[in-house]
């Protein structure tokens, strides 16, 4: 039988691979069987590519299906210590960004003053916003103001931006004003993606030129020395 087979071919995969402690401490578990990534590789890329000081707060990684991937359309989320990151990747460098982009997030809290206490990426953001909101306005999609201005993620600036005006379409017109149209999100993702660009590229001349607050910002983060000068 077909289910059977899948079952046996899970279960072989699930035995080959252990959980594992990586040399910074993390610890790696494998919650349902993973394929086509060699996980062990991807995690020491992160761990080389981000420094140390960076990934303090994550304490484990759990590798498998989750029920908010479904319910939020998620590959990825950072609760409490734990990353938790879908055994559904494309390949390696799929894996690798979700990873990069939930350690961003592990560390806002921790780092909340440093990243956000001096508002300019929010003023970043916010002026990114009104630029979006006027550019949508000349091309004929209408929401309100307020919906703009919010930094939250809001489910309905979501909704409009994705399902009405689509992803595609927003690529070619946040050319130049968002690297990914997923910052537009909200504020936190708009750090976020930065974070992921900024360990993901080493070139960062687009970045640099396209969210020079947000790019400064990262320059300060990565650097422990500069950090502990702040607090
Ligand atoms: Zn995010």
């Amino acid at each position: 039988m077909l289910s059977d087979y899948i079952y046996q071919k899970q279960k072989m995969l699930l035995e080959q691979q252990t959980d594992f402690y990586t040399s910074t401490g993390l610890h790696v578990f494998f919650k349902d069987p993973i394929e086509n990534v060699d996980v062990e590789k991807v995690i020491s890329k992160v761990e080389s590519v981000v420094p140390m000081h960076l990934l303090s707060e994550v304490e484990m990684i759990i590798i498998g299906w989750f029920d908010e991937f479904e319910e939020r359309k998620l590959n990825a989320f950072y609760k409490d210590g734990t990353l938790y990151v879908s055994n559904i990747q494309d390949d390696e460098n799929d894996m690798y960004d979700d990873l990069i982009h939930e350690i961003a997030h592990s560390i806002e809290s921790a780092l909340g003053y440093e990243i956000y206490g001096d508002q300019k990426i929010k003023d970043e953001f916010l002026r990114k916003r009104k630029y979006l909101y006027d550019l949508l306005l000349s091309k004929g999609y209408r929401a309100p103001l307020s919906v703009f201005t919010n930094t939250e993620y809001d489910k309905e600036f979501d909704m409009f931006l994705y399902q009405k005006i689509g992803y595609d379409k927003l690529s070619d017109l946040m050319m130049g004003l968002f690297i990914t149209p997923y910052a537009a999100t909200s504020l936190r993702e708009y750090y976020a993606t930065g974070f992921t660009e900024f360990f993901l590229d080493s070139n960062h001349n687009f970045f640099r030129k396209v969210s020079p607050e947000l790019y400064k910002k990262l320059l300060l983060i990565q650097d422990p020395e500069k950090l502990d000068n702040i607090a």
